[in-house]
């Protein structure tokens, strides 16, 4: 740990950074703690770099990733106008608090167990929050999301299937939360949503508060890219574009918005790995049930769950020292559960091998 310096700002001294899961650089470890795709990338998405990185490099990229963003509305039935891209879908996230939940000291709503990225970028700005207890069951309460009457909010975020517990909303829930703050940004982070969640994207005609945000590092294989989507009528796009104007005009290069966009043409390899990925999910559930675990309902490529006789950070110390990363969280109510990604059939074979080993 570094101390901190003079030469540092008052707002500095006061940061609380997010922690990511670790990027071990050992090669042969299972990597199940930061919920990539187990799979590589389409070829089409390789191809399309190695073509990009042949022509123009010396060139800066197209500032509003125009074709890229063409290629996200077709798929999607929207206009380009009401796609915005990023450098990773964290980055995303960051214009939009900035844009939409400085509301002059009013709390943002958010449950007490998600990302962990949201209460940092609220730490950042100055945002005050209202953290909202998910229920007995470890369910967002939607209910619980409204207001008494004459108290501001600055809006709302939720993970539709919410981290790290994998559960997901109905969209019916979805637009209770819309229809309750009619005039403030919702924004419904769908990070994990192709693993079989309820996708509010076809509700932005409808809802001129609603945000939704894409990630192209799970469902798409391409953590390594660094690419992220909002979807929203055209004035809350305006706003975030105007945000990114004002910090960085080029935030994908070239390579990533011409991988990006083979990776949203490749629909057959998208449907492909998906699939494979949520039928891996189902036999690892039931087979962390007959080892004991309780595993939460999962819409989401990774199982949150907990094994009643053991301690979870024990476990995953214990699982680490054989060469398998999971993920585990010191904070109350969920400290004594695992998230584990699903992997591949083999990665989820060493796992399961493992961890019956340990509990032995
Ligand atoms: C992984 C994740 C993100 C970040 O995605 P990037 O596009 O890689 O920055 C955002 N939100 C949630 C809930 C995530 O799990």
């Amino acid at each position: 740990m570094i101390t901190p310096s003079p030469f540092w700002s008052p707002v500095v001294h006061g940061l609380v950074p997010y922690v990511p899961g670790e990027q071990p650089r050992l090669a042969n470890l299972v990597k199940l703690n930061t919920n990539e795709n187990p799979y590589p990338p389409s070829p089409r998405v390789v191809a399309a770099i190695q073509a990009a990185a042949q022509q123009g490099l010396q060139l800066y990229p197209d500032p509003e990733s125009t074709l890229l963003r063409q290629a996200v509305a077709r798929h999607h039935g929207l206009d380009a106008s009401q796609v915005f891209v990023g450098n990773g879908s964290d980055e995303v996230l960051a214009h939009a608090f900035y844009a939409f939940f400085q509301q002059r000291g009013a709390p943002l709503l958010l449950p007490d167990v998600t990302y962990s990225f949201y209460q940092v970028y609220c730490g950042l700005y100055g945002i005050p929050m209202q953290v909202l207890p998910l229920d007995a069951g470890l369910r967002i309460d939607v209910a619980g999301f409204a207001q008494p009457a004459g108290q501001e909010v600055a809006g709302v975020v939720v993970a539709n299937p919410n981290a790290p517990t994998g559960i997901g909303l109905p969209l019916a829930q979805i637009e209770q939360l819309l229809q309750l703050h009619p005039q403030r940004v919702v924004l419904v982070d769908e990070a994990y949503v192709d693993f079989g969640g309820e996708s509010a994207v076809a509700l932005v005609p409808r809802y001129p508060n609603l945000l939704v945000v894409h990630t192209l590092s799970k469902s798409r294989a391409v953590a390594g890219l660094r690419v992220g989507v909002a979807f929203g009528q055209q004035p809350l796009i305006e706003a975030l574009t105007r945000v990114k104007n004002s910090f960085n005009s080029y935030p994908l290069d070239r390579l990533a918005q011409a991988g990006a966009m083979a990776a949203y043409e490749d629909v057959a390899y998208f449907e492909e790995k998906r699939a494979a990925v949520m039928h891996s999910r189902e036999g690892l559930t039931l087979q962390l049930e007959d080892l004991g675990f309780e595993v939460l309902p999962s819409q989401a490529n990774f199982v949150f769950a907990r094994h009643p006789g053991f301690d979870a950070a024990d476990l995953a110390a214990r699982l680490r020292e054989r060469g398998v990363l999971v993920r585990y969280f010191r904070q109350a109510r969920i400290a004594q559960y695992l998230r584990i990604t699903v992997g591949t059939p083999q990665q989820c074979d060493v796992l399961l091998t493992t961890l019956a080993d340990l509990l032995r």
